[in-house]
């Protein structure tokens, strides 16, 4: 399998409860390799641009308010098959559905508040990484 690189984000809730720490350890133990990472505050506007793809949604406004409501962490991830890789480790969108040892069947809460972002493909991570780590 080849090298890829993923985009990753720990979203608001995780970093607000001190959850951060545990996340970032599972990403290393699950041999990734951090190439990039950053706690910032996503704005309204980043967030807007962010989640572009899903504007047509009835949950898009809440989806904008929740990423760019308090800090977050951005990581850029490097592995064999990142992005397949962190969409495994992160578990399906709703929580309730996430397989036991998933991220999001550990500290999602629901599936608004599913505690990390994941690229889905890899034009999105291009897009994604484009975004928020334009320097690597
Ligand atoms: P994923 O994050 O697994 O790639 P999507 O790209 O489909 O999922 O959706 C982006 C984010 O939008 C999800 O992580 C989730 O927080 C939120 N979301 C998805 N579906 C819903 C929904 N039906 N109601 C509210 N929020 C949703
Ligand atoms: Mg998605």
């Amino acid at each position: 399998m080849a090298v890829e690189r993923t985009f990753a984000i720990i979203k608001p809730h995780v970093v607000v409860d001190g959850n951060s720490g545990d996340v970032i350890s599972l990403i290393e133990r699950n041999g990734f390799d951090i190439v990039g990472m950053r706690k910032m505050h996503i704005s309204q506007e980043l967030a807007q641009q962010f989640y572009n793809v899903h504007n047509q949604k009835p949950f898009f406004g809440e989806l904008v308010g929740n990423i760019a409501a308090s800090p977050v962490i951005v990581m850029a991830l490097e592995r064999d098959g990142a992005i397949g890789a962190w969409r495994d480790l992160m578990g399906a969108t709703n929580p309730d559905a996430a397989a036991i040892g998933t991220l999001r069947a550990m500290f999602g809460k629901n599936i608004s508040f599913n505690a990390t972002h994941g690229s889905d493909a890899p034009e999105t991570a291009s897009y994604e990484l484009g975004l928020f780590f334009a320097d690597l």
